[in-house]
């Protein structure tokens, strides 16, 4: 492990200015302040330094949101607006996010710790090239016309709107996975109240700014930030709601599920994941290991698609762990604002006891620590870093190979046949991700076409397309998003029968 030497960046003017403010919630065109006029604080994980006051919203907030979202879809100028416009609209938002996005970007790594190389093309080309993908859909959404066995009748299939999403969006992505969900919605011609993470909520605030700056009319897009058990509850069980899409945990999907039954809610869930990597001994083994170094790193293993369980065939793996830990001793570990930064801090202090927990239950259980198992201290000490930490021998019941770890630790397990890689890679209740390894174009196909999980990448990993439908098996659960699967899950189609004679 190494420490990032250059020189910290200095905040951006927009930043300096938009921290300075206290943060407000975005109800039907207004910033205003909670209805409790109580605020909370979003921290530096980098320093453990205050970073900016934020509205703490609660249930009446999230009604008058939900008040001021069915208006807007109802009867206010977003009901009217033609698809040419909501194409427009949502352009002008990806021309401000490219716009804007370094201050985005200084934004999120402040805020969550992600190290400014990665932010500055998550929110600036990757956030704008995802709302883009958007823009290209409201003037090709269409019905259907199905042919009538009915005698003297014409049907139709009208592809409408659904109403007001609650979007509800985790903190390890925060901007990526919100114009995901808000650009989808707006396009399909729904409205929506947004909820961010409590520990990630700037960069949704200063898109707020942009949507209305794009001219997309007041109401469409809301912004209530607040506690998960608050406003997050409040949206799941209001009657107002119509459809929750949720990037989160799996235990807070089962509670959003629960309230969601209130009025018999649409949900979509994006939900944890415990990704395997089978690496294969006809693999090419240095292009394996840049793979494994990426999925078990990658904005510090806070993914859901972190590939972290990862199973080696036995002749190999020897060679496998010497490399991957070459590897990770490499990693440049830093404030992430200092552009040499590889590896930031994880996003808070409870995040990081978490994470500490698993790998001492890691070293109990029997695993073999190779690398790393430690808070890093000395100068990034008040911060919130752990170092890059590899468990090799481990066994398929241990706590670090089942639970989800969201944090920069990966498990090495051997096998002897791809049966058994597979069988075993496939025991977990998750299913969101799984990557192959190998040279044999008849095992990459066999094993893609049994690993149990949506997303299934060959010789590559955490690659995603903005056409590709993304979402889980099982406890990772269902719904997608992205790709056409998106509009189809944002919006529903009605059935009409007409009599020709
Ligand atoms: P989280 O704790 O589940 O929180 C997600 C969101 O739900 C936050 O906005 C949170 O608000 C809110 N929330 C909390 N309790 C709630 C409740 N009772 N009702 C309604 N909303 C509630 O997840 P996280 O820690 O932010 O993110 C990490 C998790 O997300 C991991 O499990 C990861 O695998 C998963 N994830 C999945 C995907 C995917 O595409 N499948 C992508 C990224 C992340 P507060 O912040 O205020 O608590
Ligand atoms: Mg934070």
């Amino acid at each position: 492990m190494k420490l990032a030497r250059e020189s910290q960046l200095p905040l951006h003017p927009d930043v300096q200015s938009f921290l300075a403010q206290p943060q407000k919630l975005l109800i039907g065109g207004d910033w205003r302040p909670s209805a409790s006029g109580q605020t909370f604080v979003t921290i530096n994980p980098a320093t453990g330094e205050t970073l900016a006051q934020i509205s703490k919203g609660t249930a009446q907030d999230v009604d008058l949101a939900v008040q001021a979202a069915r208006q807007a879809f109802e009867c206010g100028p977003w009901s009217k607006t033609l698809p040419v416009e909501r194409e427009a609209g949502l352009n002008k938002l990806a021309d401000l996010i490219l716009k804007h996005s370094e201050a985005l970007a200084q934004l999120e790594t402040l805020e969550m710790g992600m190290p400014i190389s990665s932010s500055r093309v998550i929110n600036g080309e990757a956030s704008a090239n995802l709302v883009r993908y958007f823009a290209g859909w409201p003037t090709k959404i269409h019905g259907e016309m199905p042919s009538p066995s009915i005698a003297d009748r014409l049907l139709y299939l009208r592809r409408e709107p659904i109403g007001v999403f609650g979007l509800i969006i985790p903190w390890n992505y925060p901007l990526l996975i919100t114009v995901q969900k808000l650009a989808g919605a707006l396009a399909c011609g729904n409205t929506c109240v947004l909820k961010p993470a409590s520990v990630s909520c700037l960069t949704a605030l200063y898109l707020g700014k942009l949507v209305q700056e794009a001219g997309i009319p007041a109401g469409a897009v809301n912004i209530v930030t607040g506690p998960g058990g608050d406003v997050g509850r409040a949206l799941s069980l209001h009657p107002g709601v119509d459809k929750i899409s949720l990037t989160g945990s799996t235990e807070v999907g089962k509670d959003i599920i629960s309230a969601s039954t209130s009025n018999v809610k649409q949900t979509i869930m994006e939900l944890g994941g415990k990704a395997p990597q089978l690496v294969f001994e006809d693999c090419d083994i240095d292009r394996a290991v840049d793979g494994l170094v990426l999925g078990g790193l990658v904005n510090n293993g806070q993914d859901c698609m972190a590939g972290c369980r990862i199973y080696v065939h036995e002749k190999i793996a020897s060679r496998v762990v010497e490399k991957l830990i070459a590897r990770f001793q490499d990693q440049v570990v830093g404030d992430g604002m200092r552009p040499d930064t590889q590896l930031g801090p994880v996003v808070s202090e409870t995040r990081m006891n978490a994470i500490l927990d698993y790998i001492e239950s890691g070293r109990r259980e029997g695993a073999r620590l190779v690398l790393g198992g430690n808070r890093i201290d000395g100068e990034l000490g008040p911060g919130y870093f752990i170092e890059p930490t590899i468990f090799a021998d481990c066994t398929d019941q241990m706590t670090i190979v089942r639970e989800e770890i969201f944090g920069p630790v990966v498990s090495l397990l051997t096998f002897k046949d791809e049966d058994e890689a597979i069988a075993r890679a496939n025991d977990t209740v998750y299913g969101l991700a799984a990557g192959v390894w190998t040279n044999n174009l008849g095992r990459a196909h066999r094993v893609a076409g049994r690993l149990q999980a949506g997303t299934i990448w060959v010789n590559c990993y955490m690659e995603l397309d903005n056409s590709m439908g993304f979402g889980g098996y099982r406890q990772s659960g269902f719904g997608r998003e992205l790709g056409d699967d998106q509009i189809l899950n944002y919006t529903q189609t009605k059935g009409v029968y007409i009599a020709t004679v």
